[in-house]
C-alpha cells in the first residue's frame, strides 16, 4: 500500500486504539503513534499485593453497542466483566453519613436525603413546562424541575462522580444530552423516562444495557488485547513533538523517537491527544480557530488507592459513596471496587478508590502524596468508619482527567467542524468532543473508522 492510503492516528488512549483497531480489521494501513512509552492514556491497571487496582477509570458503563461489540469481538484477549449486583447501590454522604440512594417509590418517599416539599413537588414534574434555553446548567435544570433538595444530593455528588465537574457550569445539552433531550422530546424527565423504557428496541441496540462494566483483570487488558489486534509494526510508541502539515498529498507527520527524526506521510489524520496537545500538533491552524479548537477546560483530579488486607469497616455492599458539595468535605468520592468487581483484593480484604480536586477543589491535586493519603485515610475512617492501616497506598494525578462541556463547547464543535472542511482528511478526535465516557470513546473511534473507510472507498 503506499502513502496516499495511509491513516495515521495520533494518541494512543481507548480513542486512537479503537481507531487504528477497526482500520486495521478494515484492511486499511494504519499507523498508531503514541508519545508515552505505552499505549492506554488515562487507562492504567497495577497488580500489586494481591490487588488490581487502576490508575485511572475503574469502570464504565456500557452505553453503546459498539462498547459490547468491540470487547467482545477481543475475546480471548480479554474479556468483558459486568459488575455484581451490589453496583445497583450507590450511597451519598448526608451529615457525614453514607446513606444508599433511593431506587423505588417507597425509598424515594421515605429517603432523608430529600425534603418533603422536594417530593411532593416531584409529583409536579410531569406537568412543568419545558425549558427554552439551550444553554441552561444542569443546576438550573435540575432546580427548575426537581428541588434544591435534589440538585445537592443527588445531581451535585452525580457531576462529581462523572465529570468532577461544578454543575453550574456544565451545559445540559452537551454534558447529559440524553437527560436534555428527555425534557425536549417528551417535557418531562419522568413522563420520558416511562415512554423510552415502552419503546421497541432493535436487536442491536439491546446490546446498551447500562451496565456498569471492566475486563477480568483490569481495564489495562483491554488496552493490551487492542494492541496485540493492531500489531507492533503499526503501534509506535515514545514518538515525542509530533507535528502534522497539509502536504501536496495529504499530509506529512513529523516526530522524535530515541532522539532520531521521523517522517510519515498519510491520506487521513486522526488526532485523539486531547484539545491541550492540538497548538504544538497543528501550528498551522489560525489562531482564532485554534483558540476555539482548545477552548475546553480539564477537571484535574487525584486519584488514591487505600488497599486493606482484612477491612473491619462498615460493610461495603455498594458501588461506593459521593460526597455532594453540601457536606464542604475534600474528598469527591469513593469507589468500591473489591464489593462489585471480581479478585481486585486479597480474600477479607477490601479496594478503595478515592477522588480528590476536580473543579471542586482543583488546587488538592497538588499535594503531596502523603497528604492526599492521609486526607483520605481520615475520610475512610469517618464515613466507613475503618480504623486500620491500609497496607497499600497509591497516589495518582491526572491534570487534564476530565473535559468540561460547558457554555464554549458550542464553539469548540462548530471548529471542530471548520478545521475539518478545510483540511479534508484531518480528523480533531478524542473526549473533548462526543462523550467523556469509555464506551463514547469506544463509540467515536468505531465511527471514525467507518467513515475513513467509506471516504477512503469514494475516492
Ligand atoms: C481519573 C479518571 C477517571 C475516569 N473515570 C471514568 C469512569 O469511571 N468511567 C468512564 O467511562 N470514563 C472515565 N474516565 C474518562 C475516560 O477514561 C477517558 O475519557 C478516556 O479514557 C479518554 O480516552 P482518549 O483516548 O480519548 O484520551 P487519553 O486516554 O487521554 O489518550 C490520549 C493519548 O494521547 C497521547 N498524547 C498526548 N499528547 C500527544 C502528542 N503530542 N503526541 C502523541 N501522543 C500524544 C497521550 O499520551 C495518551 O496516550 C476517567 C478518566 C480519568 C482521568
Amino acid at each position: 500500500m503506499d502513502d496516499a492510503s495511509r491513516v495515521i492516528v495520533a494518541g494512543a488512549g481507548l480513542t486512537g486504539l479503537t481507531t487504528a483497531c477497526m482500520l486495521q480489521r478494515a484492511g486499511m494501513d494504519v499507523l498508531l503513534l503514541e508519545q508515552d512509552h505505552r499505549p492506554g492514556g488515562a487507562i492504567r491497571t497495577y497488580r500489586e499485593q494481591g490487588f488490581v487496582f487502576e490508575a485511572g477509570p475503574n469502570t464504565g458503563v456500557l452505553s453503546c453497542p459498539e462498547a459490547v461489540e468491540l470487547i467482545e469481538s477481543l475475546s480471548p484477549l480479554c474479556q468483558l466483566e459486568t459488575a455484581l449486583p451490589e453496583a445497583g447501590c450507590r450511597w451519598v454522604m448526608k451529615g457525614g453519613r453514607f446513606l444508599a440512594l433511593p431506587s423505588g417509590l417507597a425509598g424515594g418517599l421515605l429517603t432523608p436525603l430529600f425534603t418533603w416539599k422536594d417530593k411532593l413537588r416531584l409529583l409536579g414534574e410531569p406537568f412543568r413546562k419545558p425549558g427554552t434555553d439551550p444553554d441552561e446548567c444542569v443546576r438550573d435544570l435540575v432546580l427548575r424541575r426537581m428541588g434544591a433538595s435534589f440538585y445537592d444530593y443527588a445531581v451535585d455528588p452525580f457531576i462529581s462522580g462523572i465529570y468532577a465537574g461544578d454543575a453550574s457550569k456544565l451545559v445540559t445539552r452537551h454534558a447529559l444530552p440524553r437527560l436534555y433531550r428527555l425534557e425536549q422530546q417528551y417535557g418531562s424527565f419522568i413522563r420520558g423516562a416511562i415512554k423510552k423504557a415502552s419503546e421497541p428496541r432493535d436487536e442491536r441496540s439491546l446490546k446498551a444495557t447500562r451496565q456498569v462494566f471492566s475486563v477480568r483483570g483490569g481495564l489495562e487488558r483491554l488496552v493490551d488485547a487492542l494492541a496485540i489486534r493492531i500489531g507492533s509494526d503499526r503501534l509506535i510508541t515514545g514518538v515525542a513533538s509530533l507535528q502534522v502539515r497539509p502536504g501536496p498529498e495529504g499530509f506529512e507527520v513529523h516526530g522524535v523517537r530515541d532522539g532520531a527524526e521521523c517522517h510519515w506521510k498519510s491520506r487521513f489524520v486522526v488526532l485523539t491527544a486531547g484539545a491541550h496537545a492540538l497548538p504544538s500538533m497543528i501550528p498551522f491552524v489560525g489562531s482564532e480557530l485554534m483558540s476555539g479548537l482548545s477552548n475546553v477546560r480539564y477537571a484535574p483530579v487525584a486519584q488514591v488507592a487505600l488497599g486493606y488486607d482484612h477491612w473491619e469497616g462498615i460493610p461495603l455492599r455498594a458501588f461506593g459513596g459521593l460526597v455532594p458539595s453540601e457536606e464542604h468535605r475534600k474528598v469527591l468520592g469513593i469507589l468500591f471496587p473489591s464489593s462489585f468487581l471480581r479478585d481486585r483484593a486479597p480474600s477479607g480484604g477490601a479496594l478503595l478508590s478515592l477522588f480528590l480536586g476536580g473543579m471542586r477543589h482543583p488546587e488538592l491535586v497538588n499535594l503531596s502524596d502523603q497528604e492526599l493519603v492521609a486526607l483520605c485515610i481520615e475520610e475512610v475512617s469517618n464515613s466507613l468508619r475503618s480504623h486500620s492501616k491500609p497496607v497499600l497506598t497509591r497516589v495518582f494525578r491526572h491534570f487534564h482527567a476530565i473535559p468540561q462541556y460547558e457554555a464554549s463547547s458550542d464553539l469548540r464543535f462548530r471548529a471542530v467542524r471548520e478545521v475539518q472542511q478545510t483540511f479534508p482528511g484531518l480528523i480533531i478526535a478524542g473526549n473533548l468532543r462526543d462523550g467523556i465516557g469509555m464506551a463514547d470513546r469506544i463509540r467515536q473511534g468505531t465511527e471514525i473508522a467507518q467513515e475513513i473507510k467509506n471516504l477512503s472507498a469514494s475516492v
